[in-house]
């Protein structure tokens, strides 16, 4: 490998120039052999953020990212996966991968934990008592082969240049970058060898792309770099002005999870989950048209099959599954304070991120890494932006712990002061799919 200066790459990237595949190779894998410093990496993160990165040079990074781990290769156009940028109350994870399964996709599932203002769905899952989500890569592999669904958390053994990189970004304010976030998503989904990818872009308050336009950016970026992996994708553009569902926190997520399956969950949640999976279903090469492969997916819902993948999943990763058929099988905080409207009106918009805030001071989220989460605590929303509002009507349901009646209050005074506006006048129902971007639409 030839001999570069980390000084020289970062002046580079400082002045807007474009960096070359040697040069971002070298830099990655003196970054694994700890020859390049983390003050020199995150000049260098800084830079990129600023400056940004043409497509070769993201997909130059993606590469050099992949490559710093296993990569592991399956056979079928039916190995899918599905990858979201983060948001609060999205659950959909567990509901699209059986419902794919059922179908006949195989899902390889490598998930990740609560970050910033979002929610995990490893942490989510772990509420169910039993449920292993560290396995080893073959045995990964093992179930993916055998039972066609598996979801694990982040391993050390795939894109571990990410796990480096994103604990660095985290911390030196460089998470929203198109090119980093491309470069971070595709390596990992790269190396777990899935054969078409299925992204859900948020955008609105509570996700790290705000703008619908920044939204699109960060799916052609990602979408090309798919294209050039040779790998078939599809981006979905969705809401995440408010929580997606009712529920977020951890146990109360899994229950809401499991009423989708059951044909009894809320709207947005239920119609996002079916319309990833179809589109799983589509590009896995299942079903030849998009309309059949909707069906399908609705069909295993209404049948009950996807349901019994999702009990197949938890039993086939010692998960105990008595929390499907009932409920108080899961830590669910046994305290509950409703969050009563002040005034009469309509409800004009959430601060979403602000909502994910309120649910790590509860506890249900990591405000340092060695945190514990509870997964009992949480909210359930009663009200969406557009619904209508009477004075004293309850907003929202907070589970707590007997001895939280303090930061109770605390939520509910900051909750009217950052989180909620209300409107004198109807205000629209935003959609919650607003735009669908597929490889065909890309142009390098
Ligand atoms: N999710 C990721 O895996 N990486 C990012 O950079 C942002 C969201």
């Amino acid at each position: 490998m030839p001999n570069f200066s980390m000084y020289e790459i970062i002046d580079k990237k400082k002045r807007g120039k474009t960096l070359t595949k040697a040069e971002i190779d070298w830099v990655i894998d003196g970054l694994m052999k700890k020859k390049v410093p983390d003050y020199q990496m995150t000049a260098l993160l800084m830079a990129i953020y600023i400056k940004g990165m043409t497509t070769e040079e993201t997909a130059n990074l993606t590469d050099a990212m992949l490559y710093s781990g296993k990569v592991m290769t399956f056979e079928g156009k039916n190995v899918v996966d599905k990858h979201s940028t983060g948001g609060i109350g999205d659950k959909a994870s567990f509901i699209l991968a059986p419902i794919a399964a059922a179908c006949g996709v195989k899902v390889p599932m490598i998930a990740g934990r609560g970050l910033g203002f979002t929610g995990g769905t490893v942490d989510k899952i772990e509420s169910v008592k039993g449920f292993k989500t560290s396995l080893s890569l073959s045995e990964f592999e093992k179930l993916l082969n055998t039972k066609g669904i598996v979801l694990i958390g982040q391993t050390k053994d795939i894109a571990p240049a990410d796990g480096i990189i994103y604990a660095l970004r985290d911390v030196t304010a460089t998470i929203d970058s198109i090119p980093l976030i491309t470069a971070s998503i595709m390596s990992k989904k790269l190396a777990e060898g899935a054969n078409g990818i299925v992204m859900d872009i948020k955008t609105g308050s509570g996700a790290f792309m705000g703008s619908h336009k920044d939204a699109v950016k960060l799916a052609h970026s990602i979408l090309g770099t798919a294209k050039r992996f040779g790998k078939d994708s599809v981006a979905l553009i969705t809401n995440m002005d408010q929580p997606l569902g009712n529920a977020v926190g951890n146990s109360l997520e899994m229950i809401e999870s499991v009423e989708v399956l059951k044909g009894r969950g809320p709207k947005d949640i239920t119609e996002l989950s079916i319309a990833l999976a179809a589109r799983m279903i589509h590009i896995g090469g299942v079903e030849k048209t998009y309309s059949k492969a909707l069906k399908k997916a609705k069909s295993s819902v209404e049948d009950g099959s996807a349901l019994k993948k999702f009990k197949e999943m938890i039993k086939n990763q010692g998960g105990d599954t008595s929390f499907i058929d009932d409920y108080s099988k899961l830590p669910v905080a046994k305290h509950t304070t409703e969050v009563l409207s002040p005034k009469d009106g309509w409800v004009k918009s959430y601060k979403n991120d602000e909502i994910g805030l309120l649910a790590t001071e509860l506890g249900g989220g990591r405000k340092v890494k060695s945190d514990k989460i509870d997964f009992g605590v949480g909210f359930i929303f009663h009200k969406n932006i557009g619904d209508k509002v009477a004075k004293g009507e309850s907003i929202f349901t907070i589970y707590h712990n007997k001895n939280q009646t303090k930061i109770v209050s605390q939520i509910t005074d900051r909750f009217f002061k950052d989180v909620i506006k209300f409107s004198k006048t109807k205000v629209e129902t935003p959609k919650t799919i607003h735009e669908v971007i597929e490889l065909k639409d890309i142009k390098a």
